[in-house]
C-alpha cells in the first residue's frame, strides 16, 4: 500500500513560517516519490497553503471541523468550507481535541459524516491513555473508539485511522514495535470485519513520537502504512526524512 506520511502542525507558527514550511517540504517531496504527502496547518493557513500547493504533491488538510453543513455555530468551520479553500483531508477526533473539546465518539463519527459529504478525506484517530494501556484495555479502548467513531460510508471513500497512543504524543516515548504491530493488526481485523474486503485496503497511520530515527522501523511493521507526524512535521527535513524512511 503506498504509506501516507502526514503532518499535523497543530497550532503553531505563524502564515509565514507555514508557507515556508509547506513550500520546503513541496521542494522535497522528489526524495519520497512513492509516497503521499499531507501537511495539516491551523485553519487560518489552510487557504493560502492549498493554493500554493495546487498541482504539487503535497496534500493539504485541516485539523478539525464541525458536524453541521452550516448553521449557527459560532467559531466552527464546515467541512465544505475546508474543500472550498482546497484542503482534501481532515484529521477527526484526535485526543486533544477529545480532551479540550470533550469530543466523543459519536461526535467524531458525524464530524467524518460532515467530512465525508463534503468530498474530504476523513483521519479519525483513535488511541489509548497510559492508564488504559498499563491496566491491558488499549485495545480494547481503541476497538471501542473505532466502532463508535467510524460512520458507514467510510471505506467506500477511502477514510484513514490513525492509532495514536495518548501517553506517546510529544513524550519521545513509544509503544515497542511488537505492541505497535499487534494494535494495528487488531485494528485492521476490525475494518475487515466491519467493512469487509474494503477494510483490507484502507490506511492504518501510527501516531505518537515519529522521529526520523524511530520512522523506519515503525513504518516496517505490518498494517503501518503510514504516520500521523507532530512536532517533527515542523522541521522540513525531519518530516521528509520520514517520508524518505517510509
Ligand atoms: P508528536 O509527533 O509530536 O508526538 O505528535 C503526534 C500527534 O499527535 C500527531 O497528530
Amino acid at each position: 500500500m503506498r504509506p501516507l506520511i502526514a503532518g499535523n502542525w497543530k497550532m503553531h507558527g505563524t502564515l509565514r513560517e507555514g508557507a515556508a514550511l509547506a513550500e520546503a517540504v513541496r521542494a522535497g517531496a522528489g526524495g519520497a516519490p512513492g509516497v503521499d504527502l499531507l501537511v495539516c496547518p491551523p485553519f487560518p493557513y489552510v487557504q493560502v497553503i492549498a493554493a500554493a500547493m495546487l498541482g504539487q504533491p503535497v496534500a493539504v488538510g485541516a485539523q478539525d471541523c464541525h458536524a453541521a453543513a452550516k448553521g449557527a455555530h459560532t467559531g466552527d468551520v464546515a467541512a465544505a468550507m475546508l474543500r472550498d479553500v482546497g484542503a482534501s483531508h481532515v484529521i477527526l477526533g484526535h485526543s486533544e481535541r477529545r480532551a479540550d473539546h470533550a469530543e466523543t465518539d459519536a461526535a467524531v463519527r458525524a464530524k467524518a459524516e460532515a467530512a465525508l459529504s463534503a468530498g474530504l478525506t476523513p483521519i479519525v484517530c483513535v488511541g489509548e491513555s497510559e492508564a488504559q494501556r498499563l491496566a491491558g484495555e488499549a485495545e480494547a479502548v481503541v476497538t471501542a473508539q473505532l466502532e463508535g467513531s467510524l460512520p458507514e460510508g467510510f471505506a467506500a471513500a477511502g477514510g484513514v485511522v490513525a492509532y495514536e497512543p495518548v501517553w506517546a504524543i510529544g513524550t519521545g516515548r513509544t509503544p515497542t514495535e511488537a505492541d505497535i504491530a499487534a494494535i494495528h493488526g487488531a485494528i485492521r481485523a476490525r475494518l475487515v470485519a466491519r467493512f469487509g474486503q474494503a477494510g483490507e485496503s484502507l490506511r492504518i497511520l501510527y501516531g505518537g513520537s515519529v522521529k526520523p530515527g524511530n520512522a523506519r522501523a515503525i513504518l516496517a511493521l505490518a498494517n503501518v502504512d503510514g504516520a500521523l507526524v507532530g512536532g517533527a512535521s515542523l522541521v522540513a527535513a525531519d518530516f521528509l526524512a520520514i517520508a524518505a524512511a517510509a
